[in-house]
């Protein structure tokens, strides 16, 4: 089956095209065909870049109005005659669409097939997430306008994988009547990334799922960190909204609340403005002044650029901390595992954490994790360590379109 894998954000949209079948999962000869990315979306200089497998990339800017002309855009050119997508030669031959939607709330716990009612489950819980529910939405709309329901489409969550926190993990010390009349309490992100990584390390030690206990750094532009027991998510770092936690490129992660209100009161901005402060031009990019790229940020720490230096420590101190908080919470585990752009390249950032640890069982091999990047999926911890170290490259596509084939089909059996 040919699965349309759409990422919809307030003003982009993103795709793959994934040829995948539920006789492949097994075997992974399930693939990419085509991805593309259309960026300022609702502007006049609207950026695309597509690309199918084997075929140099098509780039341009032009006005797009919105989510629906961008599809447009992308059905078009998949119907040029000059573009050869594997098995492709119109939109006709999509036989799914598989949405990435953030937040599905306490409705939704597992992966959707979508209709009337799930939309309107989903226009109530945007609210939660207003800068991406909404977004995702707009794919939803921009698909059935244009397609009807002639082509199934599936919901899968960011948040889905943790439905399975306990109550202790996921509710905050406030009054409790906020969580019965407003639904507060942490819900958990990067779910897809999360389970992705925790299947493929199943699968590549031949474990049945409930053997799955490990820690799971996902430490991209956003940062989380997730501790799965028996094969369920028990925790995750990200909470209510996805700016708690870990230190992320520009999200400050965990705060003293009473700092909100210190600024407010310094009338340091209005509280949207300071919540935009904490959101875009805090973490790594607020600590070193240099960037929210760790590459950037290591540059300048070689360079003797203090800064720097201590955004680096910072990140990797606080990544330590949330580690030795998984392990007493799973009263240990087999592995710890690194993945997404930082989590799988940065060799620096993985060596700070994981230095240090033998105490806990973690011998950290520095000449294995040298090896290690660039989509390299591999253990770079000493043999005979009681907690391995693991680097497990990511794909959030791949199982969002193996979800979307899975519902479509009718499987009950979960990844
Ligand atoms: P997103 O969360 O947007 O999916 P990624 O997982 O692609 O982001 O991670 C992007 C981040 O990964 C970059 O901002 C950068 O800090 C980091 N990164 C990517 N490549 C490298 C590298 N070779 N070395 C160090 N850090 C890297």
């Amino acid at each position: 089956m040919n699965v349309f894998v759409l990422n919809c954000g307030s003003s982009s949209v993103k795709f793959q095209i994934i040829n995948t079948d539920l006789d492949l999962f097994e075997t992974d000869a399930d693939h990419m065909v085509a991805k593309g990315l259309i960026e300022k979306v609702g502007s006049k200089e609207a950026i695309f870049t597509f690309e199918s497998v084997g075929q140099p990339p098509v780039k341009g800017v032009e006005p797009i109005a919105d989510h629906r002309e961008a599809i447009l855009k992308i059905k078009k050119w998949m119907e040029t005659k000059g573009t050869k997508i594997e098995g492709i030669n119109s939109f006709d031959d999509i036989h799914a669409i598989g949405h990435r939607v953030v937040h599905g709330a306490e409705k939704f716990a597992k992966s959707v097939l979508i209709g009337d009612e799930v939309i309107k489950q989903l226009e109530e819980c945007s609210d939660l997430a207003p800068l991406h529910n909404p977004a995702n939405l707009k794919g939803i709309h921009a698909i059935t306008e244009i397609f009807g329901d002639k082509i199934p489409q599936v919901g899968v969550f960011d948040t889905a994988f943790h439905s399975t926190m306990p109550e202790e993990a996921y509710m905050y010390a406030i009054p409790y009547d906020f969580y019965q009349k407003y639904r507060i309490r942490a819900y958990g992100f990067h779910g897809t990334s999360h389970r992705y990584v925790a299947y493929r390390y199943r699968k590549i030690n031949k474990l049945p799922k409930e053997k799955v206990n490990v820690v799971i750094l996902h430490l991209g532009n956003g940062c989380s960190i997730t501790s799965v027991k028996n094969g369920e998510s028990v925790f995750n770092s990200m909470g209510m909204t996805p700016i708690e936690g870990l230190i992320m490129g520009t999200r400050c992660g965990d705060i003293d609340t009473g700092i909100v209100e210190y600024l407010l009161k310094k009338e340091i901005g209005t509280f949207p403005e300071i919540m935009s402060i904490l959101q875009k031009k805090s973490g790594m990019l607020g600590v070193s002044g240099v960037s929210n790229d760790m590459r950037d940020i290591e540059k300048a720490a070689d360079e003797g650029n203090h800064r720097a230096l201590l955004a680096l420590k910072m990140f990797a101190y606080r990544a330590k901390r949330y580690i030795g908080s998984s392990l007493a919470e799973m009263n240990g585990a087999d592995a710890i595992i690194f993945t997404a752009g930082i989590g799988e390249n940065d060799t620096i950032i993985r060596k700070m954490i994981c230095e240090n640890m033998e105490a806990l069982g973690i011998e950290f091999d520095e000449k294995l994790n040298d090896q290690c990047f660039k989509g390299k999926c591999m253990k770079i911890s000493k043999e005979g360590s009681r907690i391995a170290v693991w680097v497990i490259p990511t794909n959030e596509e791949l199982l969002l379109a193996r979800d979307t084939v899975r519902i479509v089909k009718g499987a009950t059996k979960e990844l």
